[in-house]
């Protein structure tokens, strides 16, 4: 039984919530520029992620990538590290606080500490007319977290081996040379590409519905630093019924990288790393 709420309940509910982090105050990035950018870039390579595997692809600073849905309806875990230091990696939880619960253009996936720093930024998503659903949905989220072998195993006993976390560490292990049991810290919660996900608003709890990607659509990120992905073309297909299993319908999905014209980012550079000194209150 929930305890019985005090006399003044009805009131602490009705207080507004307040943002947490105003975007507002974030450093924008310079849009026009990598669009000016991109306008000058050629295609200078792709990977083709097979389906309930993922496959490893390098992006040097300032170049393109593009994620693309072919064949299918199919959502892609994504993981990104500093290609030049895997202890700087992706870090879903603060760009879920930072920008929300669902990426789009102009919003950038944030790299973890020390550095937090952007590590990509999106300028172009062609399933931006989605916004938020009746149900509370929306496309790309980092919400979830990834499809594990672990969580199949606590909830049904299964040995499922073509999670997206098994497929991202194998693919980590094979591009870095990585024994694959020293290879699988690294991997760490994703963006989910194409997925369509939310929170109920009755029970809070995590849902996923079928994904409005079709063949032809695509999300594509500016590399601000030099990117190690992985991506993993998930086991649960356009995640409409379930994945960690070899049930649903899965297709592959396409990542091309783009170069820009030399000069065409003149005055741009990476962004530095976090300026917080780390002495954490305490004199050397
Ligand atoms: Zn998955």
């Amino acid at each position: 039984m929930p305890h019985r709420p005090p006399p003044d309940a009805d009131a602490r509910r009705a207080i507004r919530p307040v943002i947490c982090y105003p975007t507002a105050a974030l450093p924008q990035p310079p849009l026009n520029l990598y669009r000016q950018a991109r306008a000058t870039a050629d295609k200078t390579g792709e990977t083709i992620v097979a389906p309930r595997e993922a496959a490893c692809f390098e992006v040097p600073a300032g170049h393109f990538f593009r994620i693309a849905s072919i064949e299918g309806p199919q959502v892609g875990d994504l993981n990104l590290w500093n290609l030049n230091d895997l202890s700087e990696r992706f870090y879903s939880g603060k760009t879920r606080a930072l920008h929300g619960t669902h990426l789009t253009t102009g919003d950038r996936m944030w790299s973890s500490f020390p550095t937090l720093r952007p590590m990509a930024t999106i300028v172009e998503d062609t399933l931006d007319w989605y916004g938020i659903d009746d149900y509370g949905g929306s496309v790309h989220d980092v919400i979830g977290t990834r499809c594990d072998p672990y969580t199949g195993n606590l909830l049904s006993g299964t040995q499922y081996h073509h999670c997206c976390h098994s497929n991202l560490t194998r693919a980590l292990a094979d591009h870095t040379g990585l024994p694959l049991h020293a290879a699988e810290p690294h991997i760490h919660d994703v963006l989910n590409v194409f997925m369509c996900t939310g929170f109920t608003r009755d029970t809070g709890q995590y849902f996923m519905k079928a994904s409005p990607a079709r063949p032809g659509d695509y999300i594509e990120f500016f590399a601000e630093i030099d990117l190690l992905g992985a991506l993993s073309a998930c086991p649960g297909g356009d995640c409409s019924s379930e994945h960690s299993s070899d049930a649903a319908m899965c297709h592959p999905l396409l990542v091309e990288i783009y170069t820009p014209r030399d000069g065409a980012l003149d005055g741009w550079e990476p962004p530095a790393t976090n300026g917080y000194d780390r002495t954490h209150g305490r004199q050397a």
